[in-house]
């Protein structure tokens, strides 16, 4: 058995109960298969994948918190430090009742490639809870979030671990968490988070980075196969932070985005999602999506999940993992979709993923097309270090030429490799060399 298959399958022994962590395992591992071979005795020697699959450290603890009622709730935190060899642990924080260790294992796991492929120093990390924010009052969000921060704190700093939002946590949740940091530690030491707010360190740009970094990936890839985003029509999926840049660009550059979704439904409206009206109900009000059909003559809001079954030249997943399956693929070659860019973390399984390369759609994993984010956080912990704030000129057009190089050198590993056109396997092959390097630099740890 070669040394990939072994690791596999002692990653499914190990974690057996870990479906989400076993497939972005399998899916990294996967496609490494020519990079492995050429160097598995030294490889072997430094149990370099056995290292990489091994997070440096996982956290988990209680976090309790009083409701509205007086009632004591309870909830489980995580952070998993899973690789700090080129730089502080950095990614997310995720609050939604779905969170389990699986799933933040591989989001971690995932993040370790993304932030090597930004070419910022930055090791991978994720963190986040099982509580679910929706139905809670202000008030409850802000006592949960002292909660978890009291804790959280003993294993984050600016040189340690910094986290940033994800789904369920936005500017405001950040903006508790660092109020409850920053008493703690009676320091200020805006560099222990990121995706602040602009009067207290934040960067500008960082709200609308990953949807609009995904954006600017997407037309390089489009351009690179003699086509131009101008004059597409996208489909979305998910109405949240990722999702509403990610359409606020498109439309900018010239296409036109006829759907979106939430957890109940989904809206349908030929004549282009209108992105204003579009925050308004998910930013300002924070209610569902039949608001937005209520309030636009053009569109239709249906229950459940369709997006994928609309016609449309490129799809962006920007809601959650294992939200675009084979059936969805299937749908989106008979409808002559050309390109799928993941905005989201592992939307797209395996054999969707497979499906779509076999029946020649463009295919970016969401480790390099959602880079964005995470880069731009980079960009914010520079400047919090420079005690300095950038314009947003400045980050916009720093984030352009991240993801661009992004797309340049990905293409080019996988062409390295013999595999022009897997942008998988480049977005892998590329982050992977990096960190393997570094590793074996420091192979102490
Ligand atoms: P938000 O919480 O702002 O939005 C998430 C959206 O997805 C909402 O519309 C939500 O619907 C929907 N959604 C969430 N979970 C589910 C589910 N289980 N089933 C159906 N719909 C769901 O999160 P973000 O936009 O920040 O994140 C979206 C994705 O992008 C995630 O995979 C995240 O990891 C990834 N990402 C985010 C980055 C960032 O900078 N924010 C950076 C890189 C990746 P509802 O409103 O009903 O809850």
């Amino acid at each position: 058995m070669g040394y990939i298959d072994e690791v596999l399958e002692l990653v499914a022994k190990q974690n057996p109960d870990q479906k989400e962590f076993q497939q972005a395992v399998k899916e990294v591992l996967q496609s490494l298969r020519p990079v492995i071979e050429e160097n598995e005795e030294s490889y072997r020697r430094e149990a370099l994948l056995e290292k990489m699959v091994t997070p440096e450290r996982i956290i988990m603890f209680r976090v309790p918190w009083l409701d509205d009622n007086g009632n004591m709730q309870i909830n489980t935190g995580y952070r998993v430090q899973f690789n700090g060899a080129i730089g502080p642990y950095k990614g997310g924080l995720r609050f939604h009742p779905s969170v389990n260790l699986s799933i933040m294992k591989f989001l971690s796991f995932e993040q370790c490639f993304k932030n090597s492929l930004t070419g910022l120093p930055m090791g991978g990390a994720k963190g986040g809870s099982d509580f679910d924010p929706k139905g809670k009052s202000d008030r409850e969000i802000l006592r949960f979030c002292q909660s978890f921060m009291t804790e959280l704190v003993k294993y984050i700093g600016p040189d340690t671990d910094v986290p940033a939002g994800d789904i369920g946590v936005g500017a405001r949740e950040i903006g508790y968490m660092y109020g409850q940091y920053r008493r703690i530690r009676g320091a200020y030491e805006g560099g222990a988070l990121t995706g602040k707010g602009l009067t207290y360190g934040g960067s500008l740009g960082r709200t609308q980075a990953t949807g609009y970094g995904l954006l600017y990936l997407t037309k390089e890839l489009l351009k690179a196969n003699g086509q131009d985003i101008a004059g597409k029509t996208v489909a979305v999926s998910g109405a949240g932070n990722v999702a509403i840049y990610a359409i606020e660009k498109a439309t900018t550059m010239g296409a036109k985005v006829v759907t979106c979704s939430d957890s109940t439904g989904w809206i349908y409206d030929p004549e282009g999602i209108d992105v204003e009206l579009l925050k308004d109900v998910k930013e300002v009000r924070r209610v569902r999506l039949d608001a937005y059909a209520a309030a636009r003559p053009s569109a239709q809001y249906k229950e459940g999940r369709g997006v994928w079954s609309v016609k449309c030249d490129v799809a962006l997943p920007c809601s959650t993992q294992n939200e675009l399956l084979l059936d969805d693929a299937k749908m989106l070659v008979a409808n002559g979709c050309i390109a799928v860019c993941e905005g989201a973390n592992m939307p797209t399984t395996l054999d969707a993923t497979h499906y779509l390369q076999e029946n020649g759609v463009l295919f970016c994993p969401g480790k390099a097309a959602n880079a964005g984010g995470v880069a731009c956080s980079g960009l914010e912990m520079s400047q919090n270090s420079q005690r300095l704030n950038w314009s947003v000129e400045e980050v916009d057009e720093k984030l352009q030429t991240i993801m661009v190089n992004i797309f340049k050198n990905l293409d080019q590993a996988a062409k390295d490799y013999g595999m022009a056109g897997n942008y998988v396997a480049g977005a892998n092959i590329a982050g992977f060399k990096k960190l393997a390097e570094a590793m074996i630099a420091q192979a102490s740890f």
